[in-house]
């Protein structure tokens, strides 16, 4: 067995970050400036956006987006019940009504004849979440929203790297959010982006992103001469700081070397898992690029002998770190409580959060992390049912 812990979706942070890291404490800059200018350039050259602007968090970015969408109260926004808690978080802080709706089981994706059979006079828009990193069925969304005049705005917080024929994802709805929280797929720590073409929304979004002052901090500080800011809006404080950006542009330029690390990790789970009684990723799609960020598993006591939790304990006493991503959006009591939703609501998104466990699939794995990983579900597999193989 493994002697220390591994750490589920610990980064791959190397010497070039720290280097940049040290450069911008040096500079003497840290707040928002110019790393962050740099950062939303080449973000949004690398994904086909006209406009980026970076945050502090998806959620702040996702919060921002549904602002600058003019969402009004009673407004409602259909979202995923497979998915993070602040997809649904963001809706209810921008004021609107969520809307959660079931999901394909075999992809954990967000369902487009679900999201139609939710359509009122009320939805505005509806909020997709690339899970794992594998994209929406978004022809069928954008139909859906040509046909009902809804906005779509994009959860790309798995999705960096995805690609859905050939349009990158976050760039296909008004909206895209992204993460670059710690265990995803790009790192700046905290940090998020939000992606639009709608010149006037990211200015919007610029202006909230910083208390609602009209011209950028920074820029007052400059040595052009003092210049007063005007507040135009009860903004937030979510802008994203220099050093954040700097690592997160180191982060980028290794971007495709990292998905490549999570490929090869991928194809070995999928053929040491072959013949185990659990089920394994759907089979990628051949019109689309898998963001790779989730590889999940699902395991049910009836075929494995154990149950999802027992598996979570015996898989940490291995010393190997896993998460769940996610139990279903209703399974949590505030929004039972608040909204009246039950599990039994989206049958497929409650059995895919009973049954799932994800795996380390970090960059950052070596191959003896890789082979720690297989021997141990192999272990706790055949302890508790008698397969899994030696
Ligand atoms: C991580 C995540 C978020 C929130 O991202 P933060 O940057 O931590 O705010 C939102 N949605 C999904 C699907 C996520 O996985």
């Amino acid at each position: 067995m493994r002697s220390d812990f591994l750490v589920f979706g610990s980064p791959r942070i190397e010497a070039d970050e720290m280097d940049a890291v040290l450069a911008c404490l040096r500079s003497g800059w840290i707040g928002t400036g110019p790393q962050v200018a740099a950062f939303e350039t080449e973000f949004a050259a690398y994904k086909g956006a006209s406009h980026a602007v970076a945050v502090n968090s998806c959620t702040a970015a996702l919060h921002l987006a549904l602002l600058a969408a003019g969402l009004a109260p009673g407004d409602e926004v259909i979202t995923t019940a497979m998915t993070f808690c602040a997809t649904v978080n963001a809706i209810i802080h921008a004021g609107a009504t969520p809307v959660i709706v079931d999901v394909d089981p075999a992809t954990g994706n967000i369902d487009p004849a679900a999201v139609a059979a939710a359509i009122t006079p009320r939805t505005r828009a509806v909020l997709p979440v690339h899970f794992a990193g594998r994209a929406c069925p978004m022809d069928a969304l954008l139909a859906l929203a040509e046909r009902h005049g809804l906005l779509i705005i994009e959860d790309c917080a798995h999705a960096i790297e995805t690609q859905y024929r050939g349009r990158p994802a976050g760039t296909m709805g008004q909206f895209g959010c992204f993460s670059f929280y710690v265990t995803k797929n790009v790192v700046t720590g905290e940090g998020g982006m939000v992606l639009t073409d709608d010149a006037a929304a990211a200015a919007r979004i610029k202006v909230l992103a910083l208390h609602g002052m009209s011209a950028d901090a920074w820029k007052r500080f400059g040595d052009d001469g003092y210049k007063h800011y005007y507040v135009t809006e009860a903004g937030f404080k979510y802008n994203m700081m220099d050093i954040q950006a700097a690592m997160g542009r180191t982060q980028l330029r290794k971007v495709e070397v990292y998905w490549q690390r999570r490929w090869e990790i991928w194809q070995r789970y999928l053929a040491e898992f072959a013949d185990l009684p659990i089920d394994l990723p759907a089979p990628l799609e051949p019109d689309q690029r898998h963001g790779l960020h989730l590889f999940t598993i699902g395991v049910e006591k009836a075929r494995c002998g154990l149950s999802r939790d027992e598996f979570l304990v015996a898989m940490r006493q291995q010393n190997i770190g896993v998460g769940v991503h996610y139990l279903a959006i209703p399974e949590h009591p505030y929004y039972r409580e608040r909204f009246g939703w039950s599990p039994d609501d989206v049958p497929h998104a409650r059995d895919l959060g009973r049954r799932t466990v994800s795996l380390p699939l970090s960059a950052k794995l070596t191959d003896q992390d890789v082979d720690d990983v297989v021997a141990a579900v192999r272990a706790v597999l055949r302890r508790a049912s008698g397969v899994g193989g030696a």
